[in-house]
């Protein structure tokens, strides 16, 4: 039997996803046509799109479907940019999607720091928006090594006073946390299906009146003129039956924080140390480093034991690299010996404390391979 932890690399589809993914495929129709496949299809687009608005607490009219969170940071970013920013803020311990995106811009990119428990300073930002120029500020929801959750409201009301566009990276934070695009005041939010149990590829960009998106793609207009091309019909389908799913389940997600920190006791006894443990998280996310043990070693060695999770980052090649999110918050100490274990849906207490027994197991013959050395 295997034990899958790491639904913030992907989830695991959820079925209703699964199934709204088959009924789409199976009927076809081009959203485009007149004809009756294509307003079959046109009215499957068009539910999944307000689907997606209850789970963020927008209109329909506000999300734009795109292939995934990094297109729609993607999107976001170089809309700020054509609308008149000339600098960017971008967090410290934001995901490469952004980090990357905004160097690549051209633009001046300038870090914002975070505390030792990974949560932005507001102080610094509100110092650093006394500037003529028009500032995009990026500050992700939550973090998807340490699941640490941003003071995105406070943020948000800095940017507008200071006349900035806030972008957030709500790819972590969707679908595990309430969100209210409305009250947040954020002027765009990306999203991605495969983080809450829709199909991988498909995203969208959760835009306020007060943003003007980039014509990202020209062609047939699809998207009112923003992203042309085709929908993926079977791709929005499942998105928004895993959105519906999701916004119902996420009382069920929240109680997972029991589970969290039940394994959280049961590592800090054994010597680990919880990444960003002061800080508000989200609830089915825990980041432990346990000094001296190496996180692929961790990652490898519960593998063999049936049980999934990550290291604090994996690059594309699948290696390990110390993890530049808990660098940023002052600890390259633990970053080499952080490991991520992130539950979802279909995660229950026996997941959590199995993770644990594996957990410890491996820890102790670590250990005792290391007395051995030692020894010799
Ligand atoms: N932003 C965050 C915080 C993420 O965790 C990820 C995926 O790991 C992305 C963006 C990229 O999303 P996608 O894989 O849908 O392109």
């Amino acid at each position: 039997m295997t034990i899958y932890l790491d639904y913030n690399a992907t989830a695991k589809v959820r079925p209703e996803a699964a199934a709204a993914i088959a009924e789409a495929l199976a009927e076809g129709g081009n959203p485009s046509s007149v004809h009756a496949a294509g307003r079959a299809a046109r009215a499957r687009v068009e539910q999944a799109r307000a689907q997606v608005a209850r789970l963020v607490g927008a209109t329909p009219a506000a999300v734009t479907f795109v292939s995934g969170g990094t297109e729609a940071d993607a999107l976001a970013i170089e809309s700020a940019l054509a609308a008149g920013c000339e600098r960017i803020i971008v967090g410290a311990t934001e995901h490469e999607a952004v980090a990357e995106t905004a160097k690549a811009s051209g633009a001046l990119v300038e870090e914002w720091r975070v505390d030792e428990d990974g949560v932005a300073d507001l102080v610094w930002l509100v110092r650093a928006l006394d500037d003529k120029r028009r500032t995009l500020v990026c500050l992700m929801a939550a973090n998807n090594e340490t699941g640490v959750i941003q003071p995105v409201a406070d943020a948000a009301a800095a940017v507008r006073a200071a006349g900035g566009w806030l972008h957030v990276d709500a790819v972590q934070a969707a679908g595990k946390v309430a969100l209210n695009f409305e009250t947040l005041g954020a002027d765009t939010l990306a999203i991605s299906a495969h983080k809450l149990g829709g199909p991988q590829g498909i995203g969208a960009l959760v835009a306020g009146p007060r943003a003007m998106l980039s014509r990202r793609l020209h062609g047939g207009g699809q998207e009112r003129g923003r992203r042309a091309g085709t929908e993926n019909v079977p791709g929005i389908a499942g998105f928004g039956a895993a959105a519906k799913a999701a916004l119902a389940e996420l009382p069920a997600l929240a109680a997972q924080s029991a589970f969290r920190d039940a394994l959280a006791a049961r590592v800090k006894a054994a010597g680990a140390v919880v990444v960003g443990e002061a800080a508000p998280r989200l609830p089915q996310t825990l980041s432990f480093a346990t000094p001296g043990f190496a996180s692929e070693l961790q990652v490898m060695g519960l593998d063999l034991a049936g049980v999934m999770v990550s290291a604090g980052a994996a690059c594309t090649s699948g290696k390990v690299k110390a993890s530049r999110v808990i660098e940023a918050m002052g600890r390259p100490d633990l970053s080499p010996y952080a490991i991520r274990v992130s539950g979802g849906w279909a995660s229950g207490e026996a997941d959590w404390t199995a993770c644990g027994d594996a957990w410890l197991a491996i820890l102790e013959r670590h250990r005792a391979r290391a007395g051995a050395k030692a020894v010799a």
